[in-house]
């Protein structure tokens, strides 16, 4: 496991690139990074997400999350004893109207490296949509190919993503409901080939404080343009709006299934590959 930065000691970080001197000076704003801080330093020491050398793809779309991410990540760069390189890469997927030059503007102005790509397969995507499909998995199967590229191209040995808390527990009702299968996400995820491994920081971090982080860094958060992107019907938009009116009628409650997925018993289940002593093929 890699020695990494006590938790105590990210929120202290300086200002990430970007920061602004009219909102830096607020106590919640120091608050909010240092909850913020932990979560992110947990999620890292517990999986190993991040080893000596690592030269790390920070996935930035424009979104709350994945400016977050990234502000964090700088953060913890400059406070950990663990030696790692940042890579910005900002992916345009052709979708009219993805305003690239505010994120481009705000990269710049962080002092992280970075490049702008573009991509292009939003038409691909479109032709390809049979009737009243979503046409989620093949933009997001499309984006992983052009990420796990991407990563080989520029050198990088890991890919970071803003996936945050609510994003597992929402994948894991999702999975459960429609999907028939009890899976959240990966925090890290090494690809079939072996060539690319996607790690996952936010995973313990909730949406709502990204919300409020977003608000008092002031990122300048740009849409990316999908047709489809947060529509009411999706599925996903569903399982939110339920588990956020269960939330509400229960705090706590969103962490509890986080908890449970920390805390899985396998042999209460019913999948015959983790019981040992079911006979394989038997009735
Ligand atoms: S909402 Fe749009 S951009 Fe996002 S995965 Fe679906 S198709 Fe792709």
């Amino acid at each position: 496991m890699a020695d990494f930065v006590p938790v105590s000691t990210l929120s202290r970080a300086g200002a990430a690139g970007g920061e602004r001197s009219s909102t830096s000076s607020r106590p919640s704003e120091h608050k909010l990074r240092q909850t913020l801080g932990k979560k992110v330093g947990q999620a890292i020491g517990e999986f190993d997400m991040i080893e000596p050398g690592d030269r790390i793809m920070v996935c930035v779309s424009g979104g709350k999350d994945s400016y977050a991410l990234l502000d964090l990540l700088v953060s913890l760069r400059r406070k950990s004893p663990v030696r790692f390189e940042l890579l910005a890469v900002n992916v345009d997927q052709g979708w009219p109207g993805y305003d690239t030059q505010r994120i481009a503007d705000h990269l710049e102005q962080t002092g992280v490296d970075y490049r702008m790509v573009t991509e292009n397969f939003a038409p691909i995507v479109e032709a390809k949509l049979a009737p009243g499909q979503t046409p989620c998995s093949l933009c997001s199967r499309l984006r992983r190919g052009v990420l796990y590229n991407l990563a080989v191209h520029y050198g990088c040995t890991k890919i970071a993503l803003g996936h945050h808390m609510d994003d597992f527990i929402e994948t894991l009702v999702l999975n459960l409901f429609y999907a028939g299968q009890l899976a959240a996400m990966p925090a890290v995820l090494r690809s079939d080939d072996g060539r690319n491994t996607v790690i996952r920081p936010l995973a313990y971090v909730p949406e709502e404080f990204l919300v409020e982080y977003a608000e008092l860094r002031r990122f300048p958060v740009v849409a990316c343009g999908c047709p489809s992107c947060g529509l009411p019907g999706q599925k996903r938009q569903v399982v939110k709006g339920l588990l956020s009116t269960l939330e509400a009628s229960d705090p706590g409650l969103k962490n509890h299934m986080l908890a449970a997925l920390k805390n899985v018993k396998l042999s209460h289940l019913l999948d015959r590959d983790h019981h040992p002593g079911a006979a394989a093929g038997g009735g």
